[in-house]
């Protein structure tokens, strides 16, 4: 059987935080890896200092597109399909409230549009997002609703007859970050006298408060493309920011995996370490 595995994302570059290093590994194997994106991230903030130049700014969605394209390489997707919306910014922002915001997207042709990838790209596997309390961005609030919605639908043969041969999908996962991930690697940068870039991260997640892990899956040797990935979204990311405090090797001592939390399908007998396992 032909694995493939369809990941949804929000803006360019969450495919590069959230989930990054598991399709580089499933990439490896083999599986058909592709990739779905809601919006341009027209709103992204210049994080990174050295790309704040007027000539970026005036053409963001465009470089954000290249950069979206060079992480994708990186990660090994096959393919990306964008959805088109406009990013809907932070929340209570003033482009929450424009027409063409994806918050504002019309949802059955949001979903028809969906469904029409899933059953062309016939994935076992999808990723979504989970209800994210702790990063309430209107957009990935979307994708969870909307991932969901799409998962079911595109079994269904009566929904959306014009959008292709139904395909029902396995399972839907979302990437998270566990607080055992998060005190693993906190514990280990002050284990080696070196500061965490976690402490705060850690007391907005009360112990159980975060989402249940369904799956680890094995990152050792797919590290170091994901931070490239991350590295590629320039415009977004300060080369010297959060997520490249912890250095790799601390992470690959600690907690060598990133976690998923199935959402909805098939949660018969899996292997711990596998999105496919069990299908
Ligand atoms: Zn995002």
């Amino acid at each position: 059987m032909e694995q493939r595995l369809l990941a949804i994302h929000a803006h360019p570059d969450d495919e590069s935080s959230k989930g990054a290093g598991t399709i580089a590994h499933y990439s490896d194997a083999g599986v058909t890896c592709v990739l779905m994106v809601a919006t341009g991230g027209e709103e992204g903030d210049i994080l990174n200092p050295a790309m704040d130049r007027p000539e970026i700014v005036a053409n963001l969605s465009a470089v954000r597109d290249q950069e979206l394209v060079a992480a994708a390489d990186i990660l090994g997707y096959a393919r990306i399909h964008r959805l088109g919306y406009r990013d809907s910014g932070m929340p209570d922002s003033d482009a929450n409230g424009r027409a063409d915001a994806f918050t504002n997207a019309e949802e059955t042709e949001a979903l028809a549009a969906m469904v029409a990838i899933i059953r062309s790209e016939r994935p076992q596997v999808i990723l979504g997002y989970d209800d994210h309390e702790y990063y309430p961005h209107p957009d990935h609030l979307r994708v969870h609703d909307l991932s969901i919605k799409a998962f079911e639908a595109a079994g269904d043969p009566q929904q959306f007859p014009e959008a292709g041969p139904a395909w029902a999908p396995d399972r839907l996962f979302a990437p998270v970050f566990s607080r055992d991930r998060l005190v693993a690697l906190h514990e280990a940068m002050l284990a080696r006298d070196l500061e965490s870039p976690l402490t705060r991260w850690l007391e907005r997640i009360p112990e159980g408060e975060d989402s249940p892990v369904d799956v680890r899956v094995p990152i050792d040797s797919t590290l170091t493309r994901a931070r490239d990935a991350l590295r590629a979204h320039a415009t977004q990311v300060d080369p010297d920011g959060f997520w490249f405090q912890i250095p790799e090797e601390v992470v690959l001592d600690s907690y060598p995996w990133e976690d998923f939390h199935l959402l909805a399908g098939d949660d018969g007998p899996g292997d711990p370490h596998d999105l496919f396992g069990g299908l």
